[in-house]
């Protein structure tokens, strides 16, 4: 199908430009899929912490006129988020709110995350993240420096995890700095990179932001965060194909979600799509029950029963690790 004129020239616009151009708004987002909000159970209650935003690749994605399309869902405002559900907290992970403090998180041997932004280009509603005020945080330069010279000064540390919000919305000379420090480094075997950008704004898989990843000579990997095959369009694929070429490795992480993924076919799906543009499932991650997240609880029998049945159905290295966090656990743990 061709694309109306203003999206060829929307995405001829740089990755800045295309961000700022995001949806913000429940009526505009409706209008371009031909919705109409009154008949949704949308919320702008719900957006007054945790606002709208959906880059138009990511919205291009969404099926016209489908108000149960599994994507829409991940990133319409609606009334279920004012829910209260038993178990569910402000801060189920425990110790993010702190860390951004300090700018590192070293819960696990020999790996530390490094968080130094607090944005992201899309807003998902099932993010721990949402009950947070720290959406714009931006790790002052003297932080930085410091969280560096801690990890410098630990020999333990042999990856770290570059995380957020999303560390590709770093500007390319922020981003050369940091990999150059890291490269300077001697202990660090691995920069790892947590990142849904390849998927919601693959316009950011620049050829600089390449040359920048590939000023270091430790081994970079890539995990991004794809929950549906219908996030796989042709602009993610010559993104991810990108980032393949330059010899960078590519995980993906899925968030278990009800009414998105919940069901073995899609998640059959979704490996299958994902392996065959050269991204190794990794995670499937039960939610984090983090407050206004209810409506897309997945039971753990559910989740085992689910994976259990993409066992039978795939091959054993398409089967992602079933996972949660837990609070002062010394790694993710196993549910599968
Ligand atoms: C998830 C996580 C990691 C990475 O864990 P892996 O199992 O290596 O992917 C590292 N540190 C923290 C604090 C984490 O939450
Ligand atoms: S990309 Fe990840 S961190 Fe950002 S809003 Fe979505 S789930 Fe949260």
């Amino acid at each position: 199908m061709s694309e109306p004129q203003s999206e060829i020239q929307h995405f001829a616009k740089n990755w800045q430009q295309q961000l700022a151009e995001a949806f913000n708004n429940i009526e505009d987002l409706c209008h371009y899929l031909h919705l109409a909000p009154d008949d949704l159970p949308v919320s702008v209650t719900a957006t007054e912490n945790f606002p709208l935003r959906v880059p138009l690749s990511f919205a291009a994605c969404i099926e016209k006129g489908n108000p149960h399309d599994p994507l829409l869902r991940q990133i319409l405002p609606v009334n279920e988020e004012l829910n209260a559900y038993p178990g569910f907290t402000h801060d189920p992970v425990g110790d993010l709110a702190s860390a951004t403090q300090t700018g590192v998180l070293h819960k696990y041997h020999g790996r530390v995350l490094l968080i130094n932004i607090g944005s992201c280009a899309i807003n998902c509603r099932y993010c721990f993240r949402r009950n947070f005020p720290y959406a714009d945080l931006q790790l002052s330069k003297q932080k930085e420096e410091a969280a560096i010279q801690a990890i410098q000064n630990d020999a333990t540390i042999s990856e770290v995890i570059l995380s957020g919000g999303d560390p590709l919305l770093l500007s390319d000379a922020r981003l050369t700095r940091l990999i150059q420090q890291l490269a300077n480094i001697e202990h660090l075997q691995r920069i790892r990179i947590h990142t849904r950008l390849p998927i919601v704004l693959p316009a950011r898989i620049t050829d600089e932001l390449i040359n920048t990843l590939k000023l270091s000579s430790k081994q970079i990997v890539i995990v991004i965060h794809c929950n549906h095959a219908n996030e796989i369009s042709e602009r993610v694929i010559t993104a991810c194909n990108l980032l393949k070429s330059s010899g960078i490795t590519l995980f993906n992480q899925a968030v278990l979600l009800k009414g998105v993924n919940d069901n073995a076919k899609v998640l059959g799906e979704l490996s299958e799509q994902l392996f065959s543009h050269g991204i190794i499932p990794y995670y499937l991650h039960l939610l984090d029950k983090a407050t206004g997240t209810g409506h897309f609880e997945v039971s753990e029998q559910d989740a085992l029963e689910l994976i259990r049945q993409v066992q039978t159905a795939l091959p054993g290295f398409l089967v992602p690790k079933l996972v949660k966090e837990q609070a002062g656990a010394a790694s993710k743990q196993y549910v599968f």
